[in-house]
């Protein structure tokens, strides 16, 4: 039973014991997103955010929220949509974010890699050795930065969530890369670079589907062909089975990273990024990854 009003309860919160009903838990999801945001300072009024919408159950659940909590607030909301080019799957999530889009009336854009890049990801890493998610996550972030820019937009919003967050500090502490840890909190602005805000990164993904299913939205729950390829999968198990057997693992690998970060943030002076001189999008020296990958993949490959 609800521990607030007695009605049947859909879920068990393990960290304080609250069980809820469908309404009660929808009012907490809602109620900490809006807390994340607020303590976060991450989105002020008069503020364009474009919310990256993949289809997914996170990206979905992520704009339907913010249109909920940001009604009433002087905020726009713009969706944006890349089309990596990956058969059997792309093609249904992006039918999934043109259904919400269109179902709370938010504006999108739709920007394809085979457009910005001439090449779909699955031709890209066709006889490759480079994992395709370096790829994807590569010209994504390109792409999203390019879009999220010429919209005008003042934030991207991201649906990452605890259990992404928790995966990326781990591969972060099994990588040793101490420094691209440090970046997952970003502590200024810089030049051309639409700041990110992860308004879903205190939920668990579980908490996530359970939303969507409740709030009565669509989303699509299929796969990536390359995700079982990706050191992260090996990690998102790891982690997962811990989170089993130890309630409270991903939580806490989160909270310690923050901790450490808050503690050392002295130490690690952000880097001043500058604009590659191919295409005018901020890197690290003096052409950016997506450049350099759109090089490698204008020769032939590997197996060729
Ligand atoms: S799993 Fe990898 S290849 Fe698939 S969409 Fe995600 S980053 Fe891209
Ligand atoms: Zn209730
Ligand atoms: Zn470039």
């Amino acid at each position: 039973m609800c521990t607030i009003c007695n009605r049947p309860a859909v879920i068990h919160l393990k960290h304080d014991g609250t069980r809820l009903c469908q309404q009660h838990f929808i009012h907490y999801f809602e109620a900490k997103v809006q807390g994340t945001i607020l303590s976060g300072g991450m989105i002020a009024e008069k503020e364009r955010i474009a919310v990256a919408l993949s289809g997914g159950k996170d990206s979905t659940a992520l704009l339907f929220c913010l249109h909920r909590i940001l009604s009433g607030r002087e905020v726009e909301l713009v969706a944006i949509t890349v089309d990596e080019g990956i058969a059997g799957y792309r093609d249904d999530t992006i039918q999934a974010a043109k259904a919400i889009a269109r179902q709370i009336g938010v504006e999108q854009h739709i920007v394809s890699f085979q457009e910005e890049y001439g090449c779909c990801l699955d031709r890209m890493v066709v006889g490759r050795k480079v994992a395709p998610c370096t790829y994807c996550g590569v010209f994504r972030k390109h792409a999203l930065n390019r879009a999220a820019r010429s919209l005008g937009a003042d934030k991207i919003a991201t649906g990452h969530n605890l259990d992404d967050e928790a995966q990326t500090v781990m591969m972060n502490y099994l990588k040793g890369d101490f420094e691209r840890l440090m970046r997952l909190r970003p502590r200024r602005v810089q030049r051309g670079l639409v700041p990110r805000i992860k308004p879903l990164r205190s939920m668990p993904e579980k908490e996530i589907a359970l939303y969507c299913m409740l709030s009565g939205i669509f989303f699509q729950s299929r796969e990536c062909p390359y995700a079982g390829l990706s050191l992260r999968a090996e990690v998102r198990d790891m982690i997962n089975a811990l989170e089993s057997q130890f309630p409270g693992t991903k939580l806490s690998t989160v909270k310690g990273f923050e901790r450490l970060a808050e503690e050392e943030q002295g130490q690690w002076a952000q880097m001043d990024l500058a604009l590659c001189r191919q295409c005018g999008e901020p890197c690290v020296g003096e052409r950016c990854k997506a450049c350099q990958l759109r090089e490698e993949i204008g020769r032939p490959s590997e197996k060729h």
